[in-house]
């Protein structure tokens, strides 16, 4: 055989993953590039869950859902939203088929790693003012020290009045940090393990140093501060145990590299596929399949509480739903499909002793289909099955969707999970399809501009099945 038959009948049997580029033309590099203009500007906006919510109800309203509303009757092409305690949402279109036939659902957490005040976090050392916290997630804590840190989040006061709080974003705005040791006295903190090296009760936020007065007295910083919050906020040191204030990196997203071709930010787990597959639904027009896109909270520490995918809010508004048509709700579950939206680890040249490269996703290979996430035996996963797989994948292939596998690491590297498993538990199809992420988890994490524009192809093929 000569060279060039062998190689087109390797072409023709090999499963060789591509570069994004390799097949998609000038007008979709083009389109990637304008829809991740919209994604910058969501990421500089929302950077905790509260604010993503705030975020997805105004372009909801702007394309035309109103807020759900259980007595009332829904026909195929009306929109609406359901707001879960500020802190989740579901978006959802009513198809023109019935119930019976299911429902299709993209779901994305919008919550990510940060570092939370506890409940009585300020506190005064040194002419230092500082605020304790506990980090929300999973996080390298050496990560979070020395860099800009803004502070987001609400406060309900001792009159029930909600204060909204978002400070470090505006450039005319303080910003706040945690201090790291000097490399000159560093030496026994350096001799630690990195696990080791900075201590949760170490992750202190440094918010002031002036005292309030010349007068004698001690902790006149701290209560210089709390005058301070005290005439701009009217809180009280009290007021602190009935808020949730989160520090998050205080920087915006930007191109990365001399080809623009990425984009760094905070917070891409698991916002990258949440703006996605909120655009995908905004956009689907008169879907045959009721669409649902659920953008959860929670996912970063296991998904349980009432705002979490481990509860029953989505599973109660499909209910909601199969009431209104009178079938009986598990009947609408049990032949329903969902794609369930979360980032994958990217292939890292720097560590690849972590990854095995044949089942690794890569950055610009499209979005990655994960059969199954978990851990040691495939522990704490859904699992897809094969059909379910199958019908993804001739989905994707047959409406040029540029996808790829991805599997987290090596097996028994570590592991790692996803919603996936609690819509699986409802009796539902589900697999996971998201964006490759580098420095996932980190305060600035990395992604390409090609695989969150495919994001949005596959979540809008997905609610556009016939
Ligand atoms: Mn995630
Ligand atoms: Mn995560």
């Amino acid at each position: 055989m000569s060279e060039n038959k062998l190689q087109s009948l390797k072409d023709e049997l090999f499963y060789t993953p591509r570069h994004a580029m390799e097949t998609v033309d000038e007008e979709t590099v083009k389109a990637a590039d304008e829809f991740c203009e919209g994604y910058k500007a969501y990421m500089d906006y929302a950077k905790i869950e509260r604010e993503s919510v705030d975020f997805f109800v105004e372009e909801a309203k702007k394309r035309g859902f109103e807020e759900f509303d259980r007595e009332k009757k829904y026909n195929a092409g009306d929109k609406v939203y359901y707001n879960n305690r500020g802190k989740s949402i579901i978006l959802c279109v009513i198809g023109t088929k019935s119930l019976k036939e299911g429902v299709k659902i993209s779901a994305a957490h919008i919550d990510s790693p940060r570092l939370d005040l506890k409940p009585n976090p300020l506190y005064e050392d040194s002419n230092l003012a500082l605020l304790k916290t506990h980090y929300y997630g999973g996080i390298k804590k050496y990560q979070w020290t020395a860099i800009p840190l803004a502070m987001h989040g609400v406060v309900v006061k001792a009159n029930g009045e909600v204060l909204k709080v978002r400070i470090g974003e505006d450039d005319n705005d303080p910003q706040f940090v945690i201090t790291d040791l000097l490399p000159h006295l560093a030496a026994d903190q350096m001799k630690q393990t990195l696990a080791e090296g900075i201590k949760g009760e170490g992750l202190n936020i440094l918010i002031g140093s002036r005292p309030f007065s010349k007068d004698e007295g001690s902790e006149k910083v701290k209560l210089n501060i709390l005058k301070i919050l005290n005439e701009k906020y009217g809180i009280k040191e009290d007021d602190f145990l009935s808020a949730e204030l989160e520090l998050v990196p205080a920087f915006k997203a930007r191109d990365i590299g001399f080809d623009r071709s990425l984009i760094g930010a905070y917070g891409h787990d698991d916002k990258v596929c949440a703006y996605p597959a909120a655009e995908a639904i905004f956009d689907a027009e008169n879907p045959a399949y009721t669409a649902i896109t659920v953008l959860t909270d929670k996912e970063e520490t296991g998904s349980d509480g009432n705002t979490g995918l481990n509860s029953s809010y989505l599973k109660y508004f499909v209910y909601d739903l199969a009431a209104m048509e009178g079938v009986e709700p598990w009947r609408v579950l049990s032949c329903s499909e969902c794609l369930s939206a979360d980032v994958n680890a990217a292939f890292d040249p720097n560590y690849p002793e972590v990854s095995e490269k044949m089942n690794s996703s890569f950055v610009n290979n499209g979005v990655v289909i994960t059969k199954y996430t978990g851990a040691r035996g495939k522990g704490g996963t859904s699992d897809a099955s094969a059909e379910y797989m199958g019908k993804v994948r001739r989905m994707l292939n047959e409406n040029g969707v540029v996808w790829q596998i991805g599997e987290l690491g090596k097996v028994d590297m570590g592991g790692g999970g996803t919603v996936a498993m609690y819509i699986a538990n409802l009796d539902v199809d589900v697999i996971d399809l998201g964006i490759p992420v580098l420095s996932m988890h980190a305060p600035y994490e990395v992604v390409s501009k090609l695989d969150v524009y495919m994001g949005y192809r596959a979540f809008k093929t997905f609610f556009e099945q016939k």
